[in-house]
């Protein structure tokens, strides 16, 4: 399962990170995704649950917050958008600029970074 990597080098980024600060207890964890991460949210989550048990994390809140996707169109017209998770995948290959209607581009996506660590 991706996500179990994934979430295994966001656990450790989080306890290096708290530790550097001298926090004994992390309490909550903000990550952003990009639309294009190939990330299920919901195992994510359920992935760092698991992870954090019986390290300085236990119990933290984990917020994952999706980010609008860039584009940008042959006209150079940037745009954000905000897909609905199940279409994004048909979405990037017929992706059109909202401003021209010329075929557009993603610009990233796959973002997947602690935007926040809560400690205490
Ligand atoms: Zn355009």
């Amino acid at each position: 399962m991706h996500e179990f990597s994934v979430a295994s080098g966001i656990v450790e980024s989080v306890l290096v990170e708290s530790k550097k600060h001298g926090a004994e207890k992390v309490t909550k964890i903000v990550l952003e995704i990009g639309q294009l991460s190939m990330i299920s949210v919901d195992q994510l989550v359920f992935a760092l649950e698991i992870l954090i048990e019986g390290t300085a994390a236990q119990g933290a809140k984990v917020e994952c917050r999706i980010l609008p996707l860039k584009i940008e169109c042959q006209k150079k017209h940037v745009s954000e958008i905000m897909p609905e998770k199940k279409d994004v995948y048909s979405l990037t290959r017929r992706l059109k600029c909202p401003v021209c209607g010329e075929v557009a581009k993603p610009l990233g996506g796959r973002e997947c970074m602690i935007k926040e660590i809560t400690a205490e």
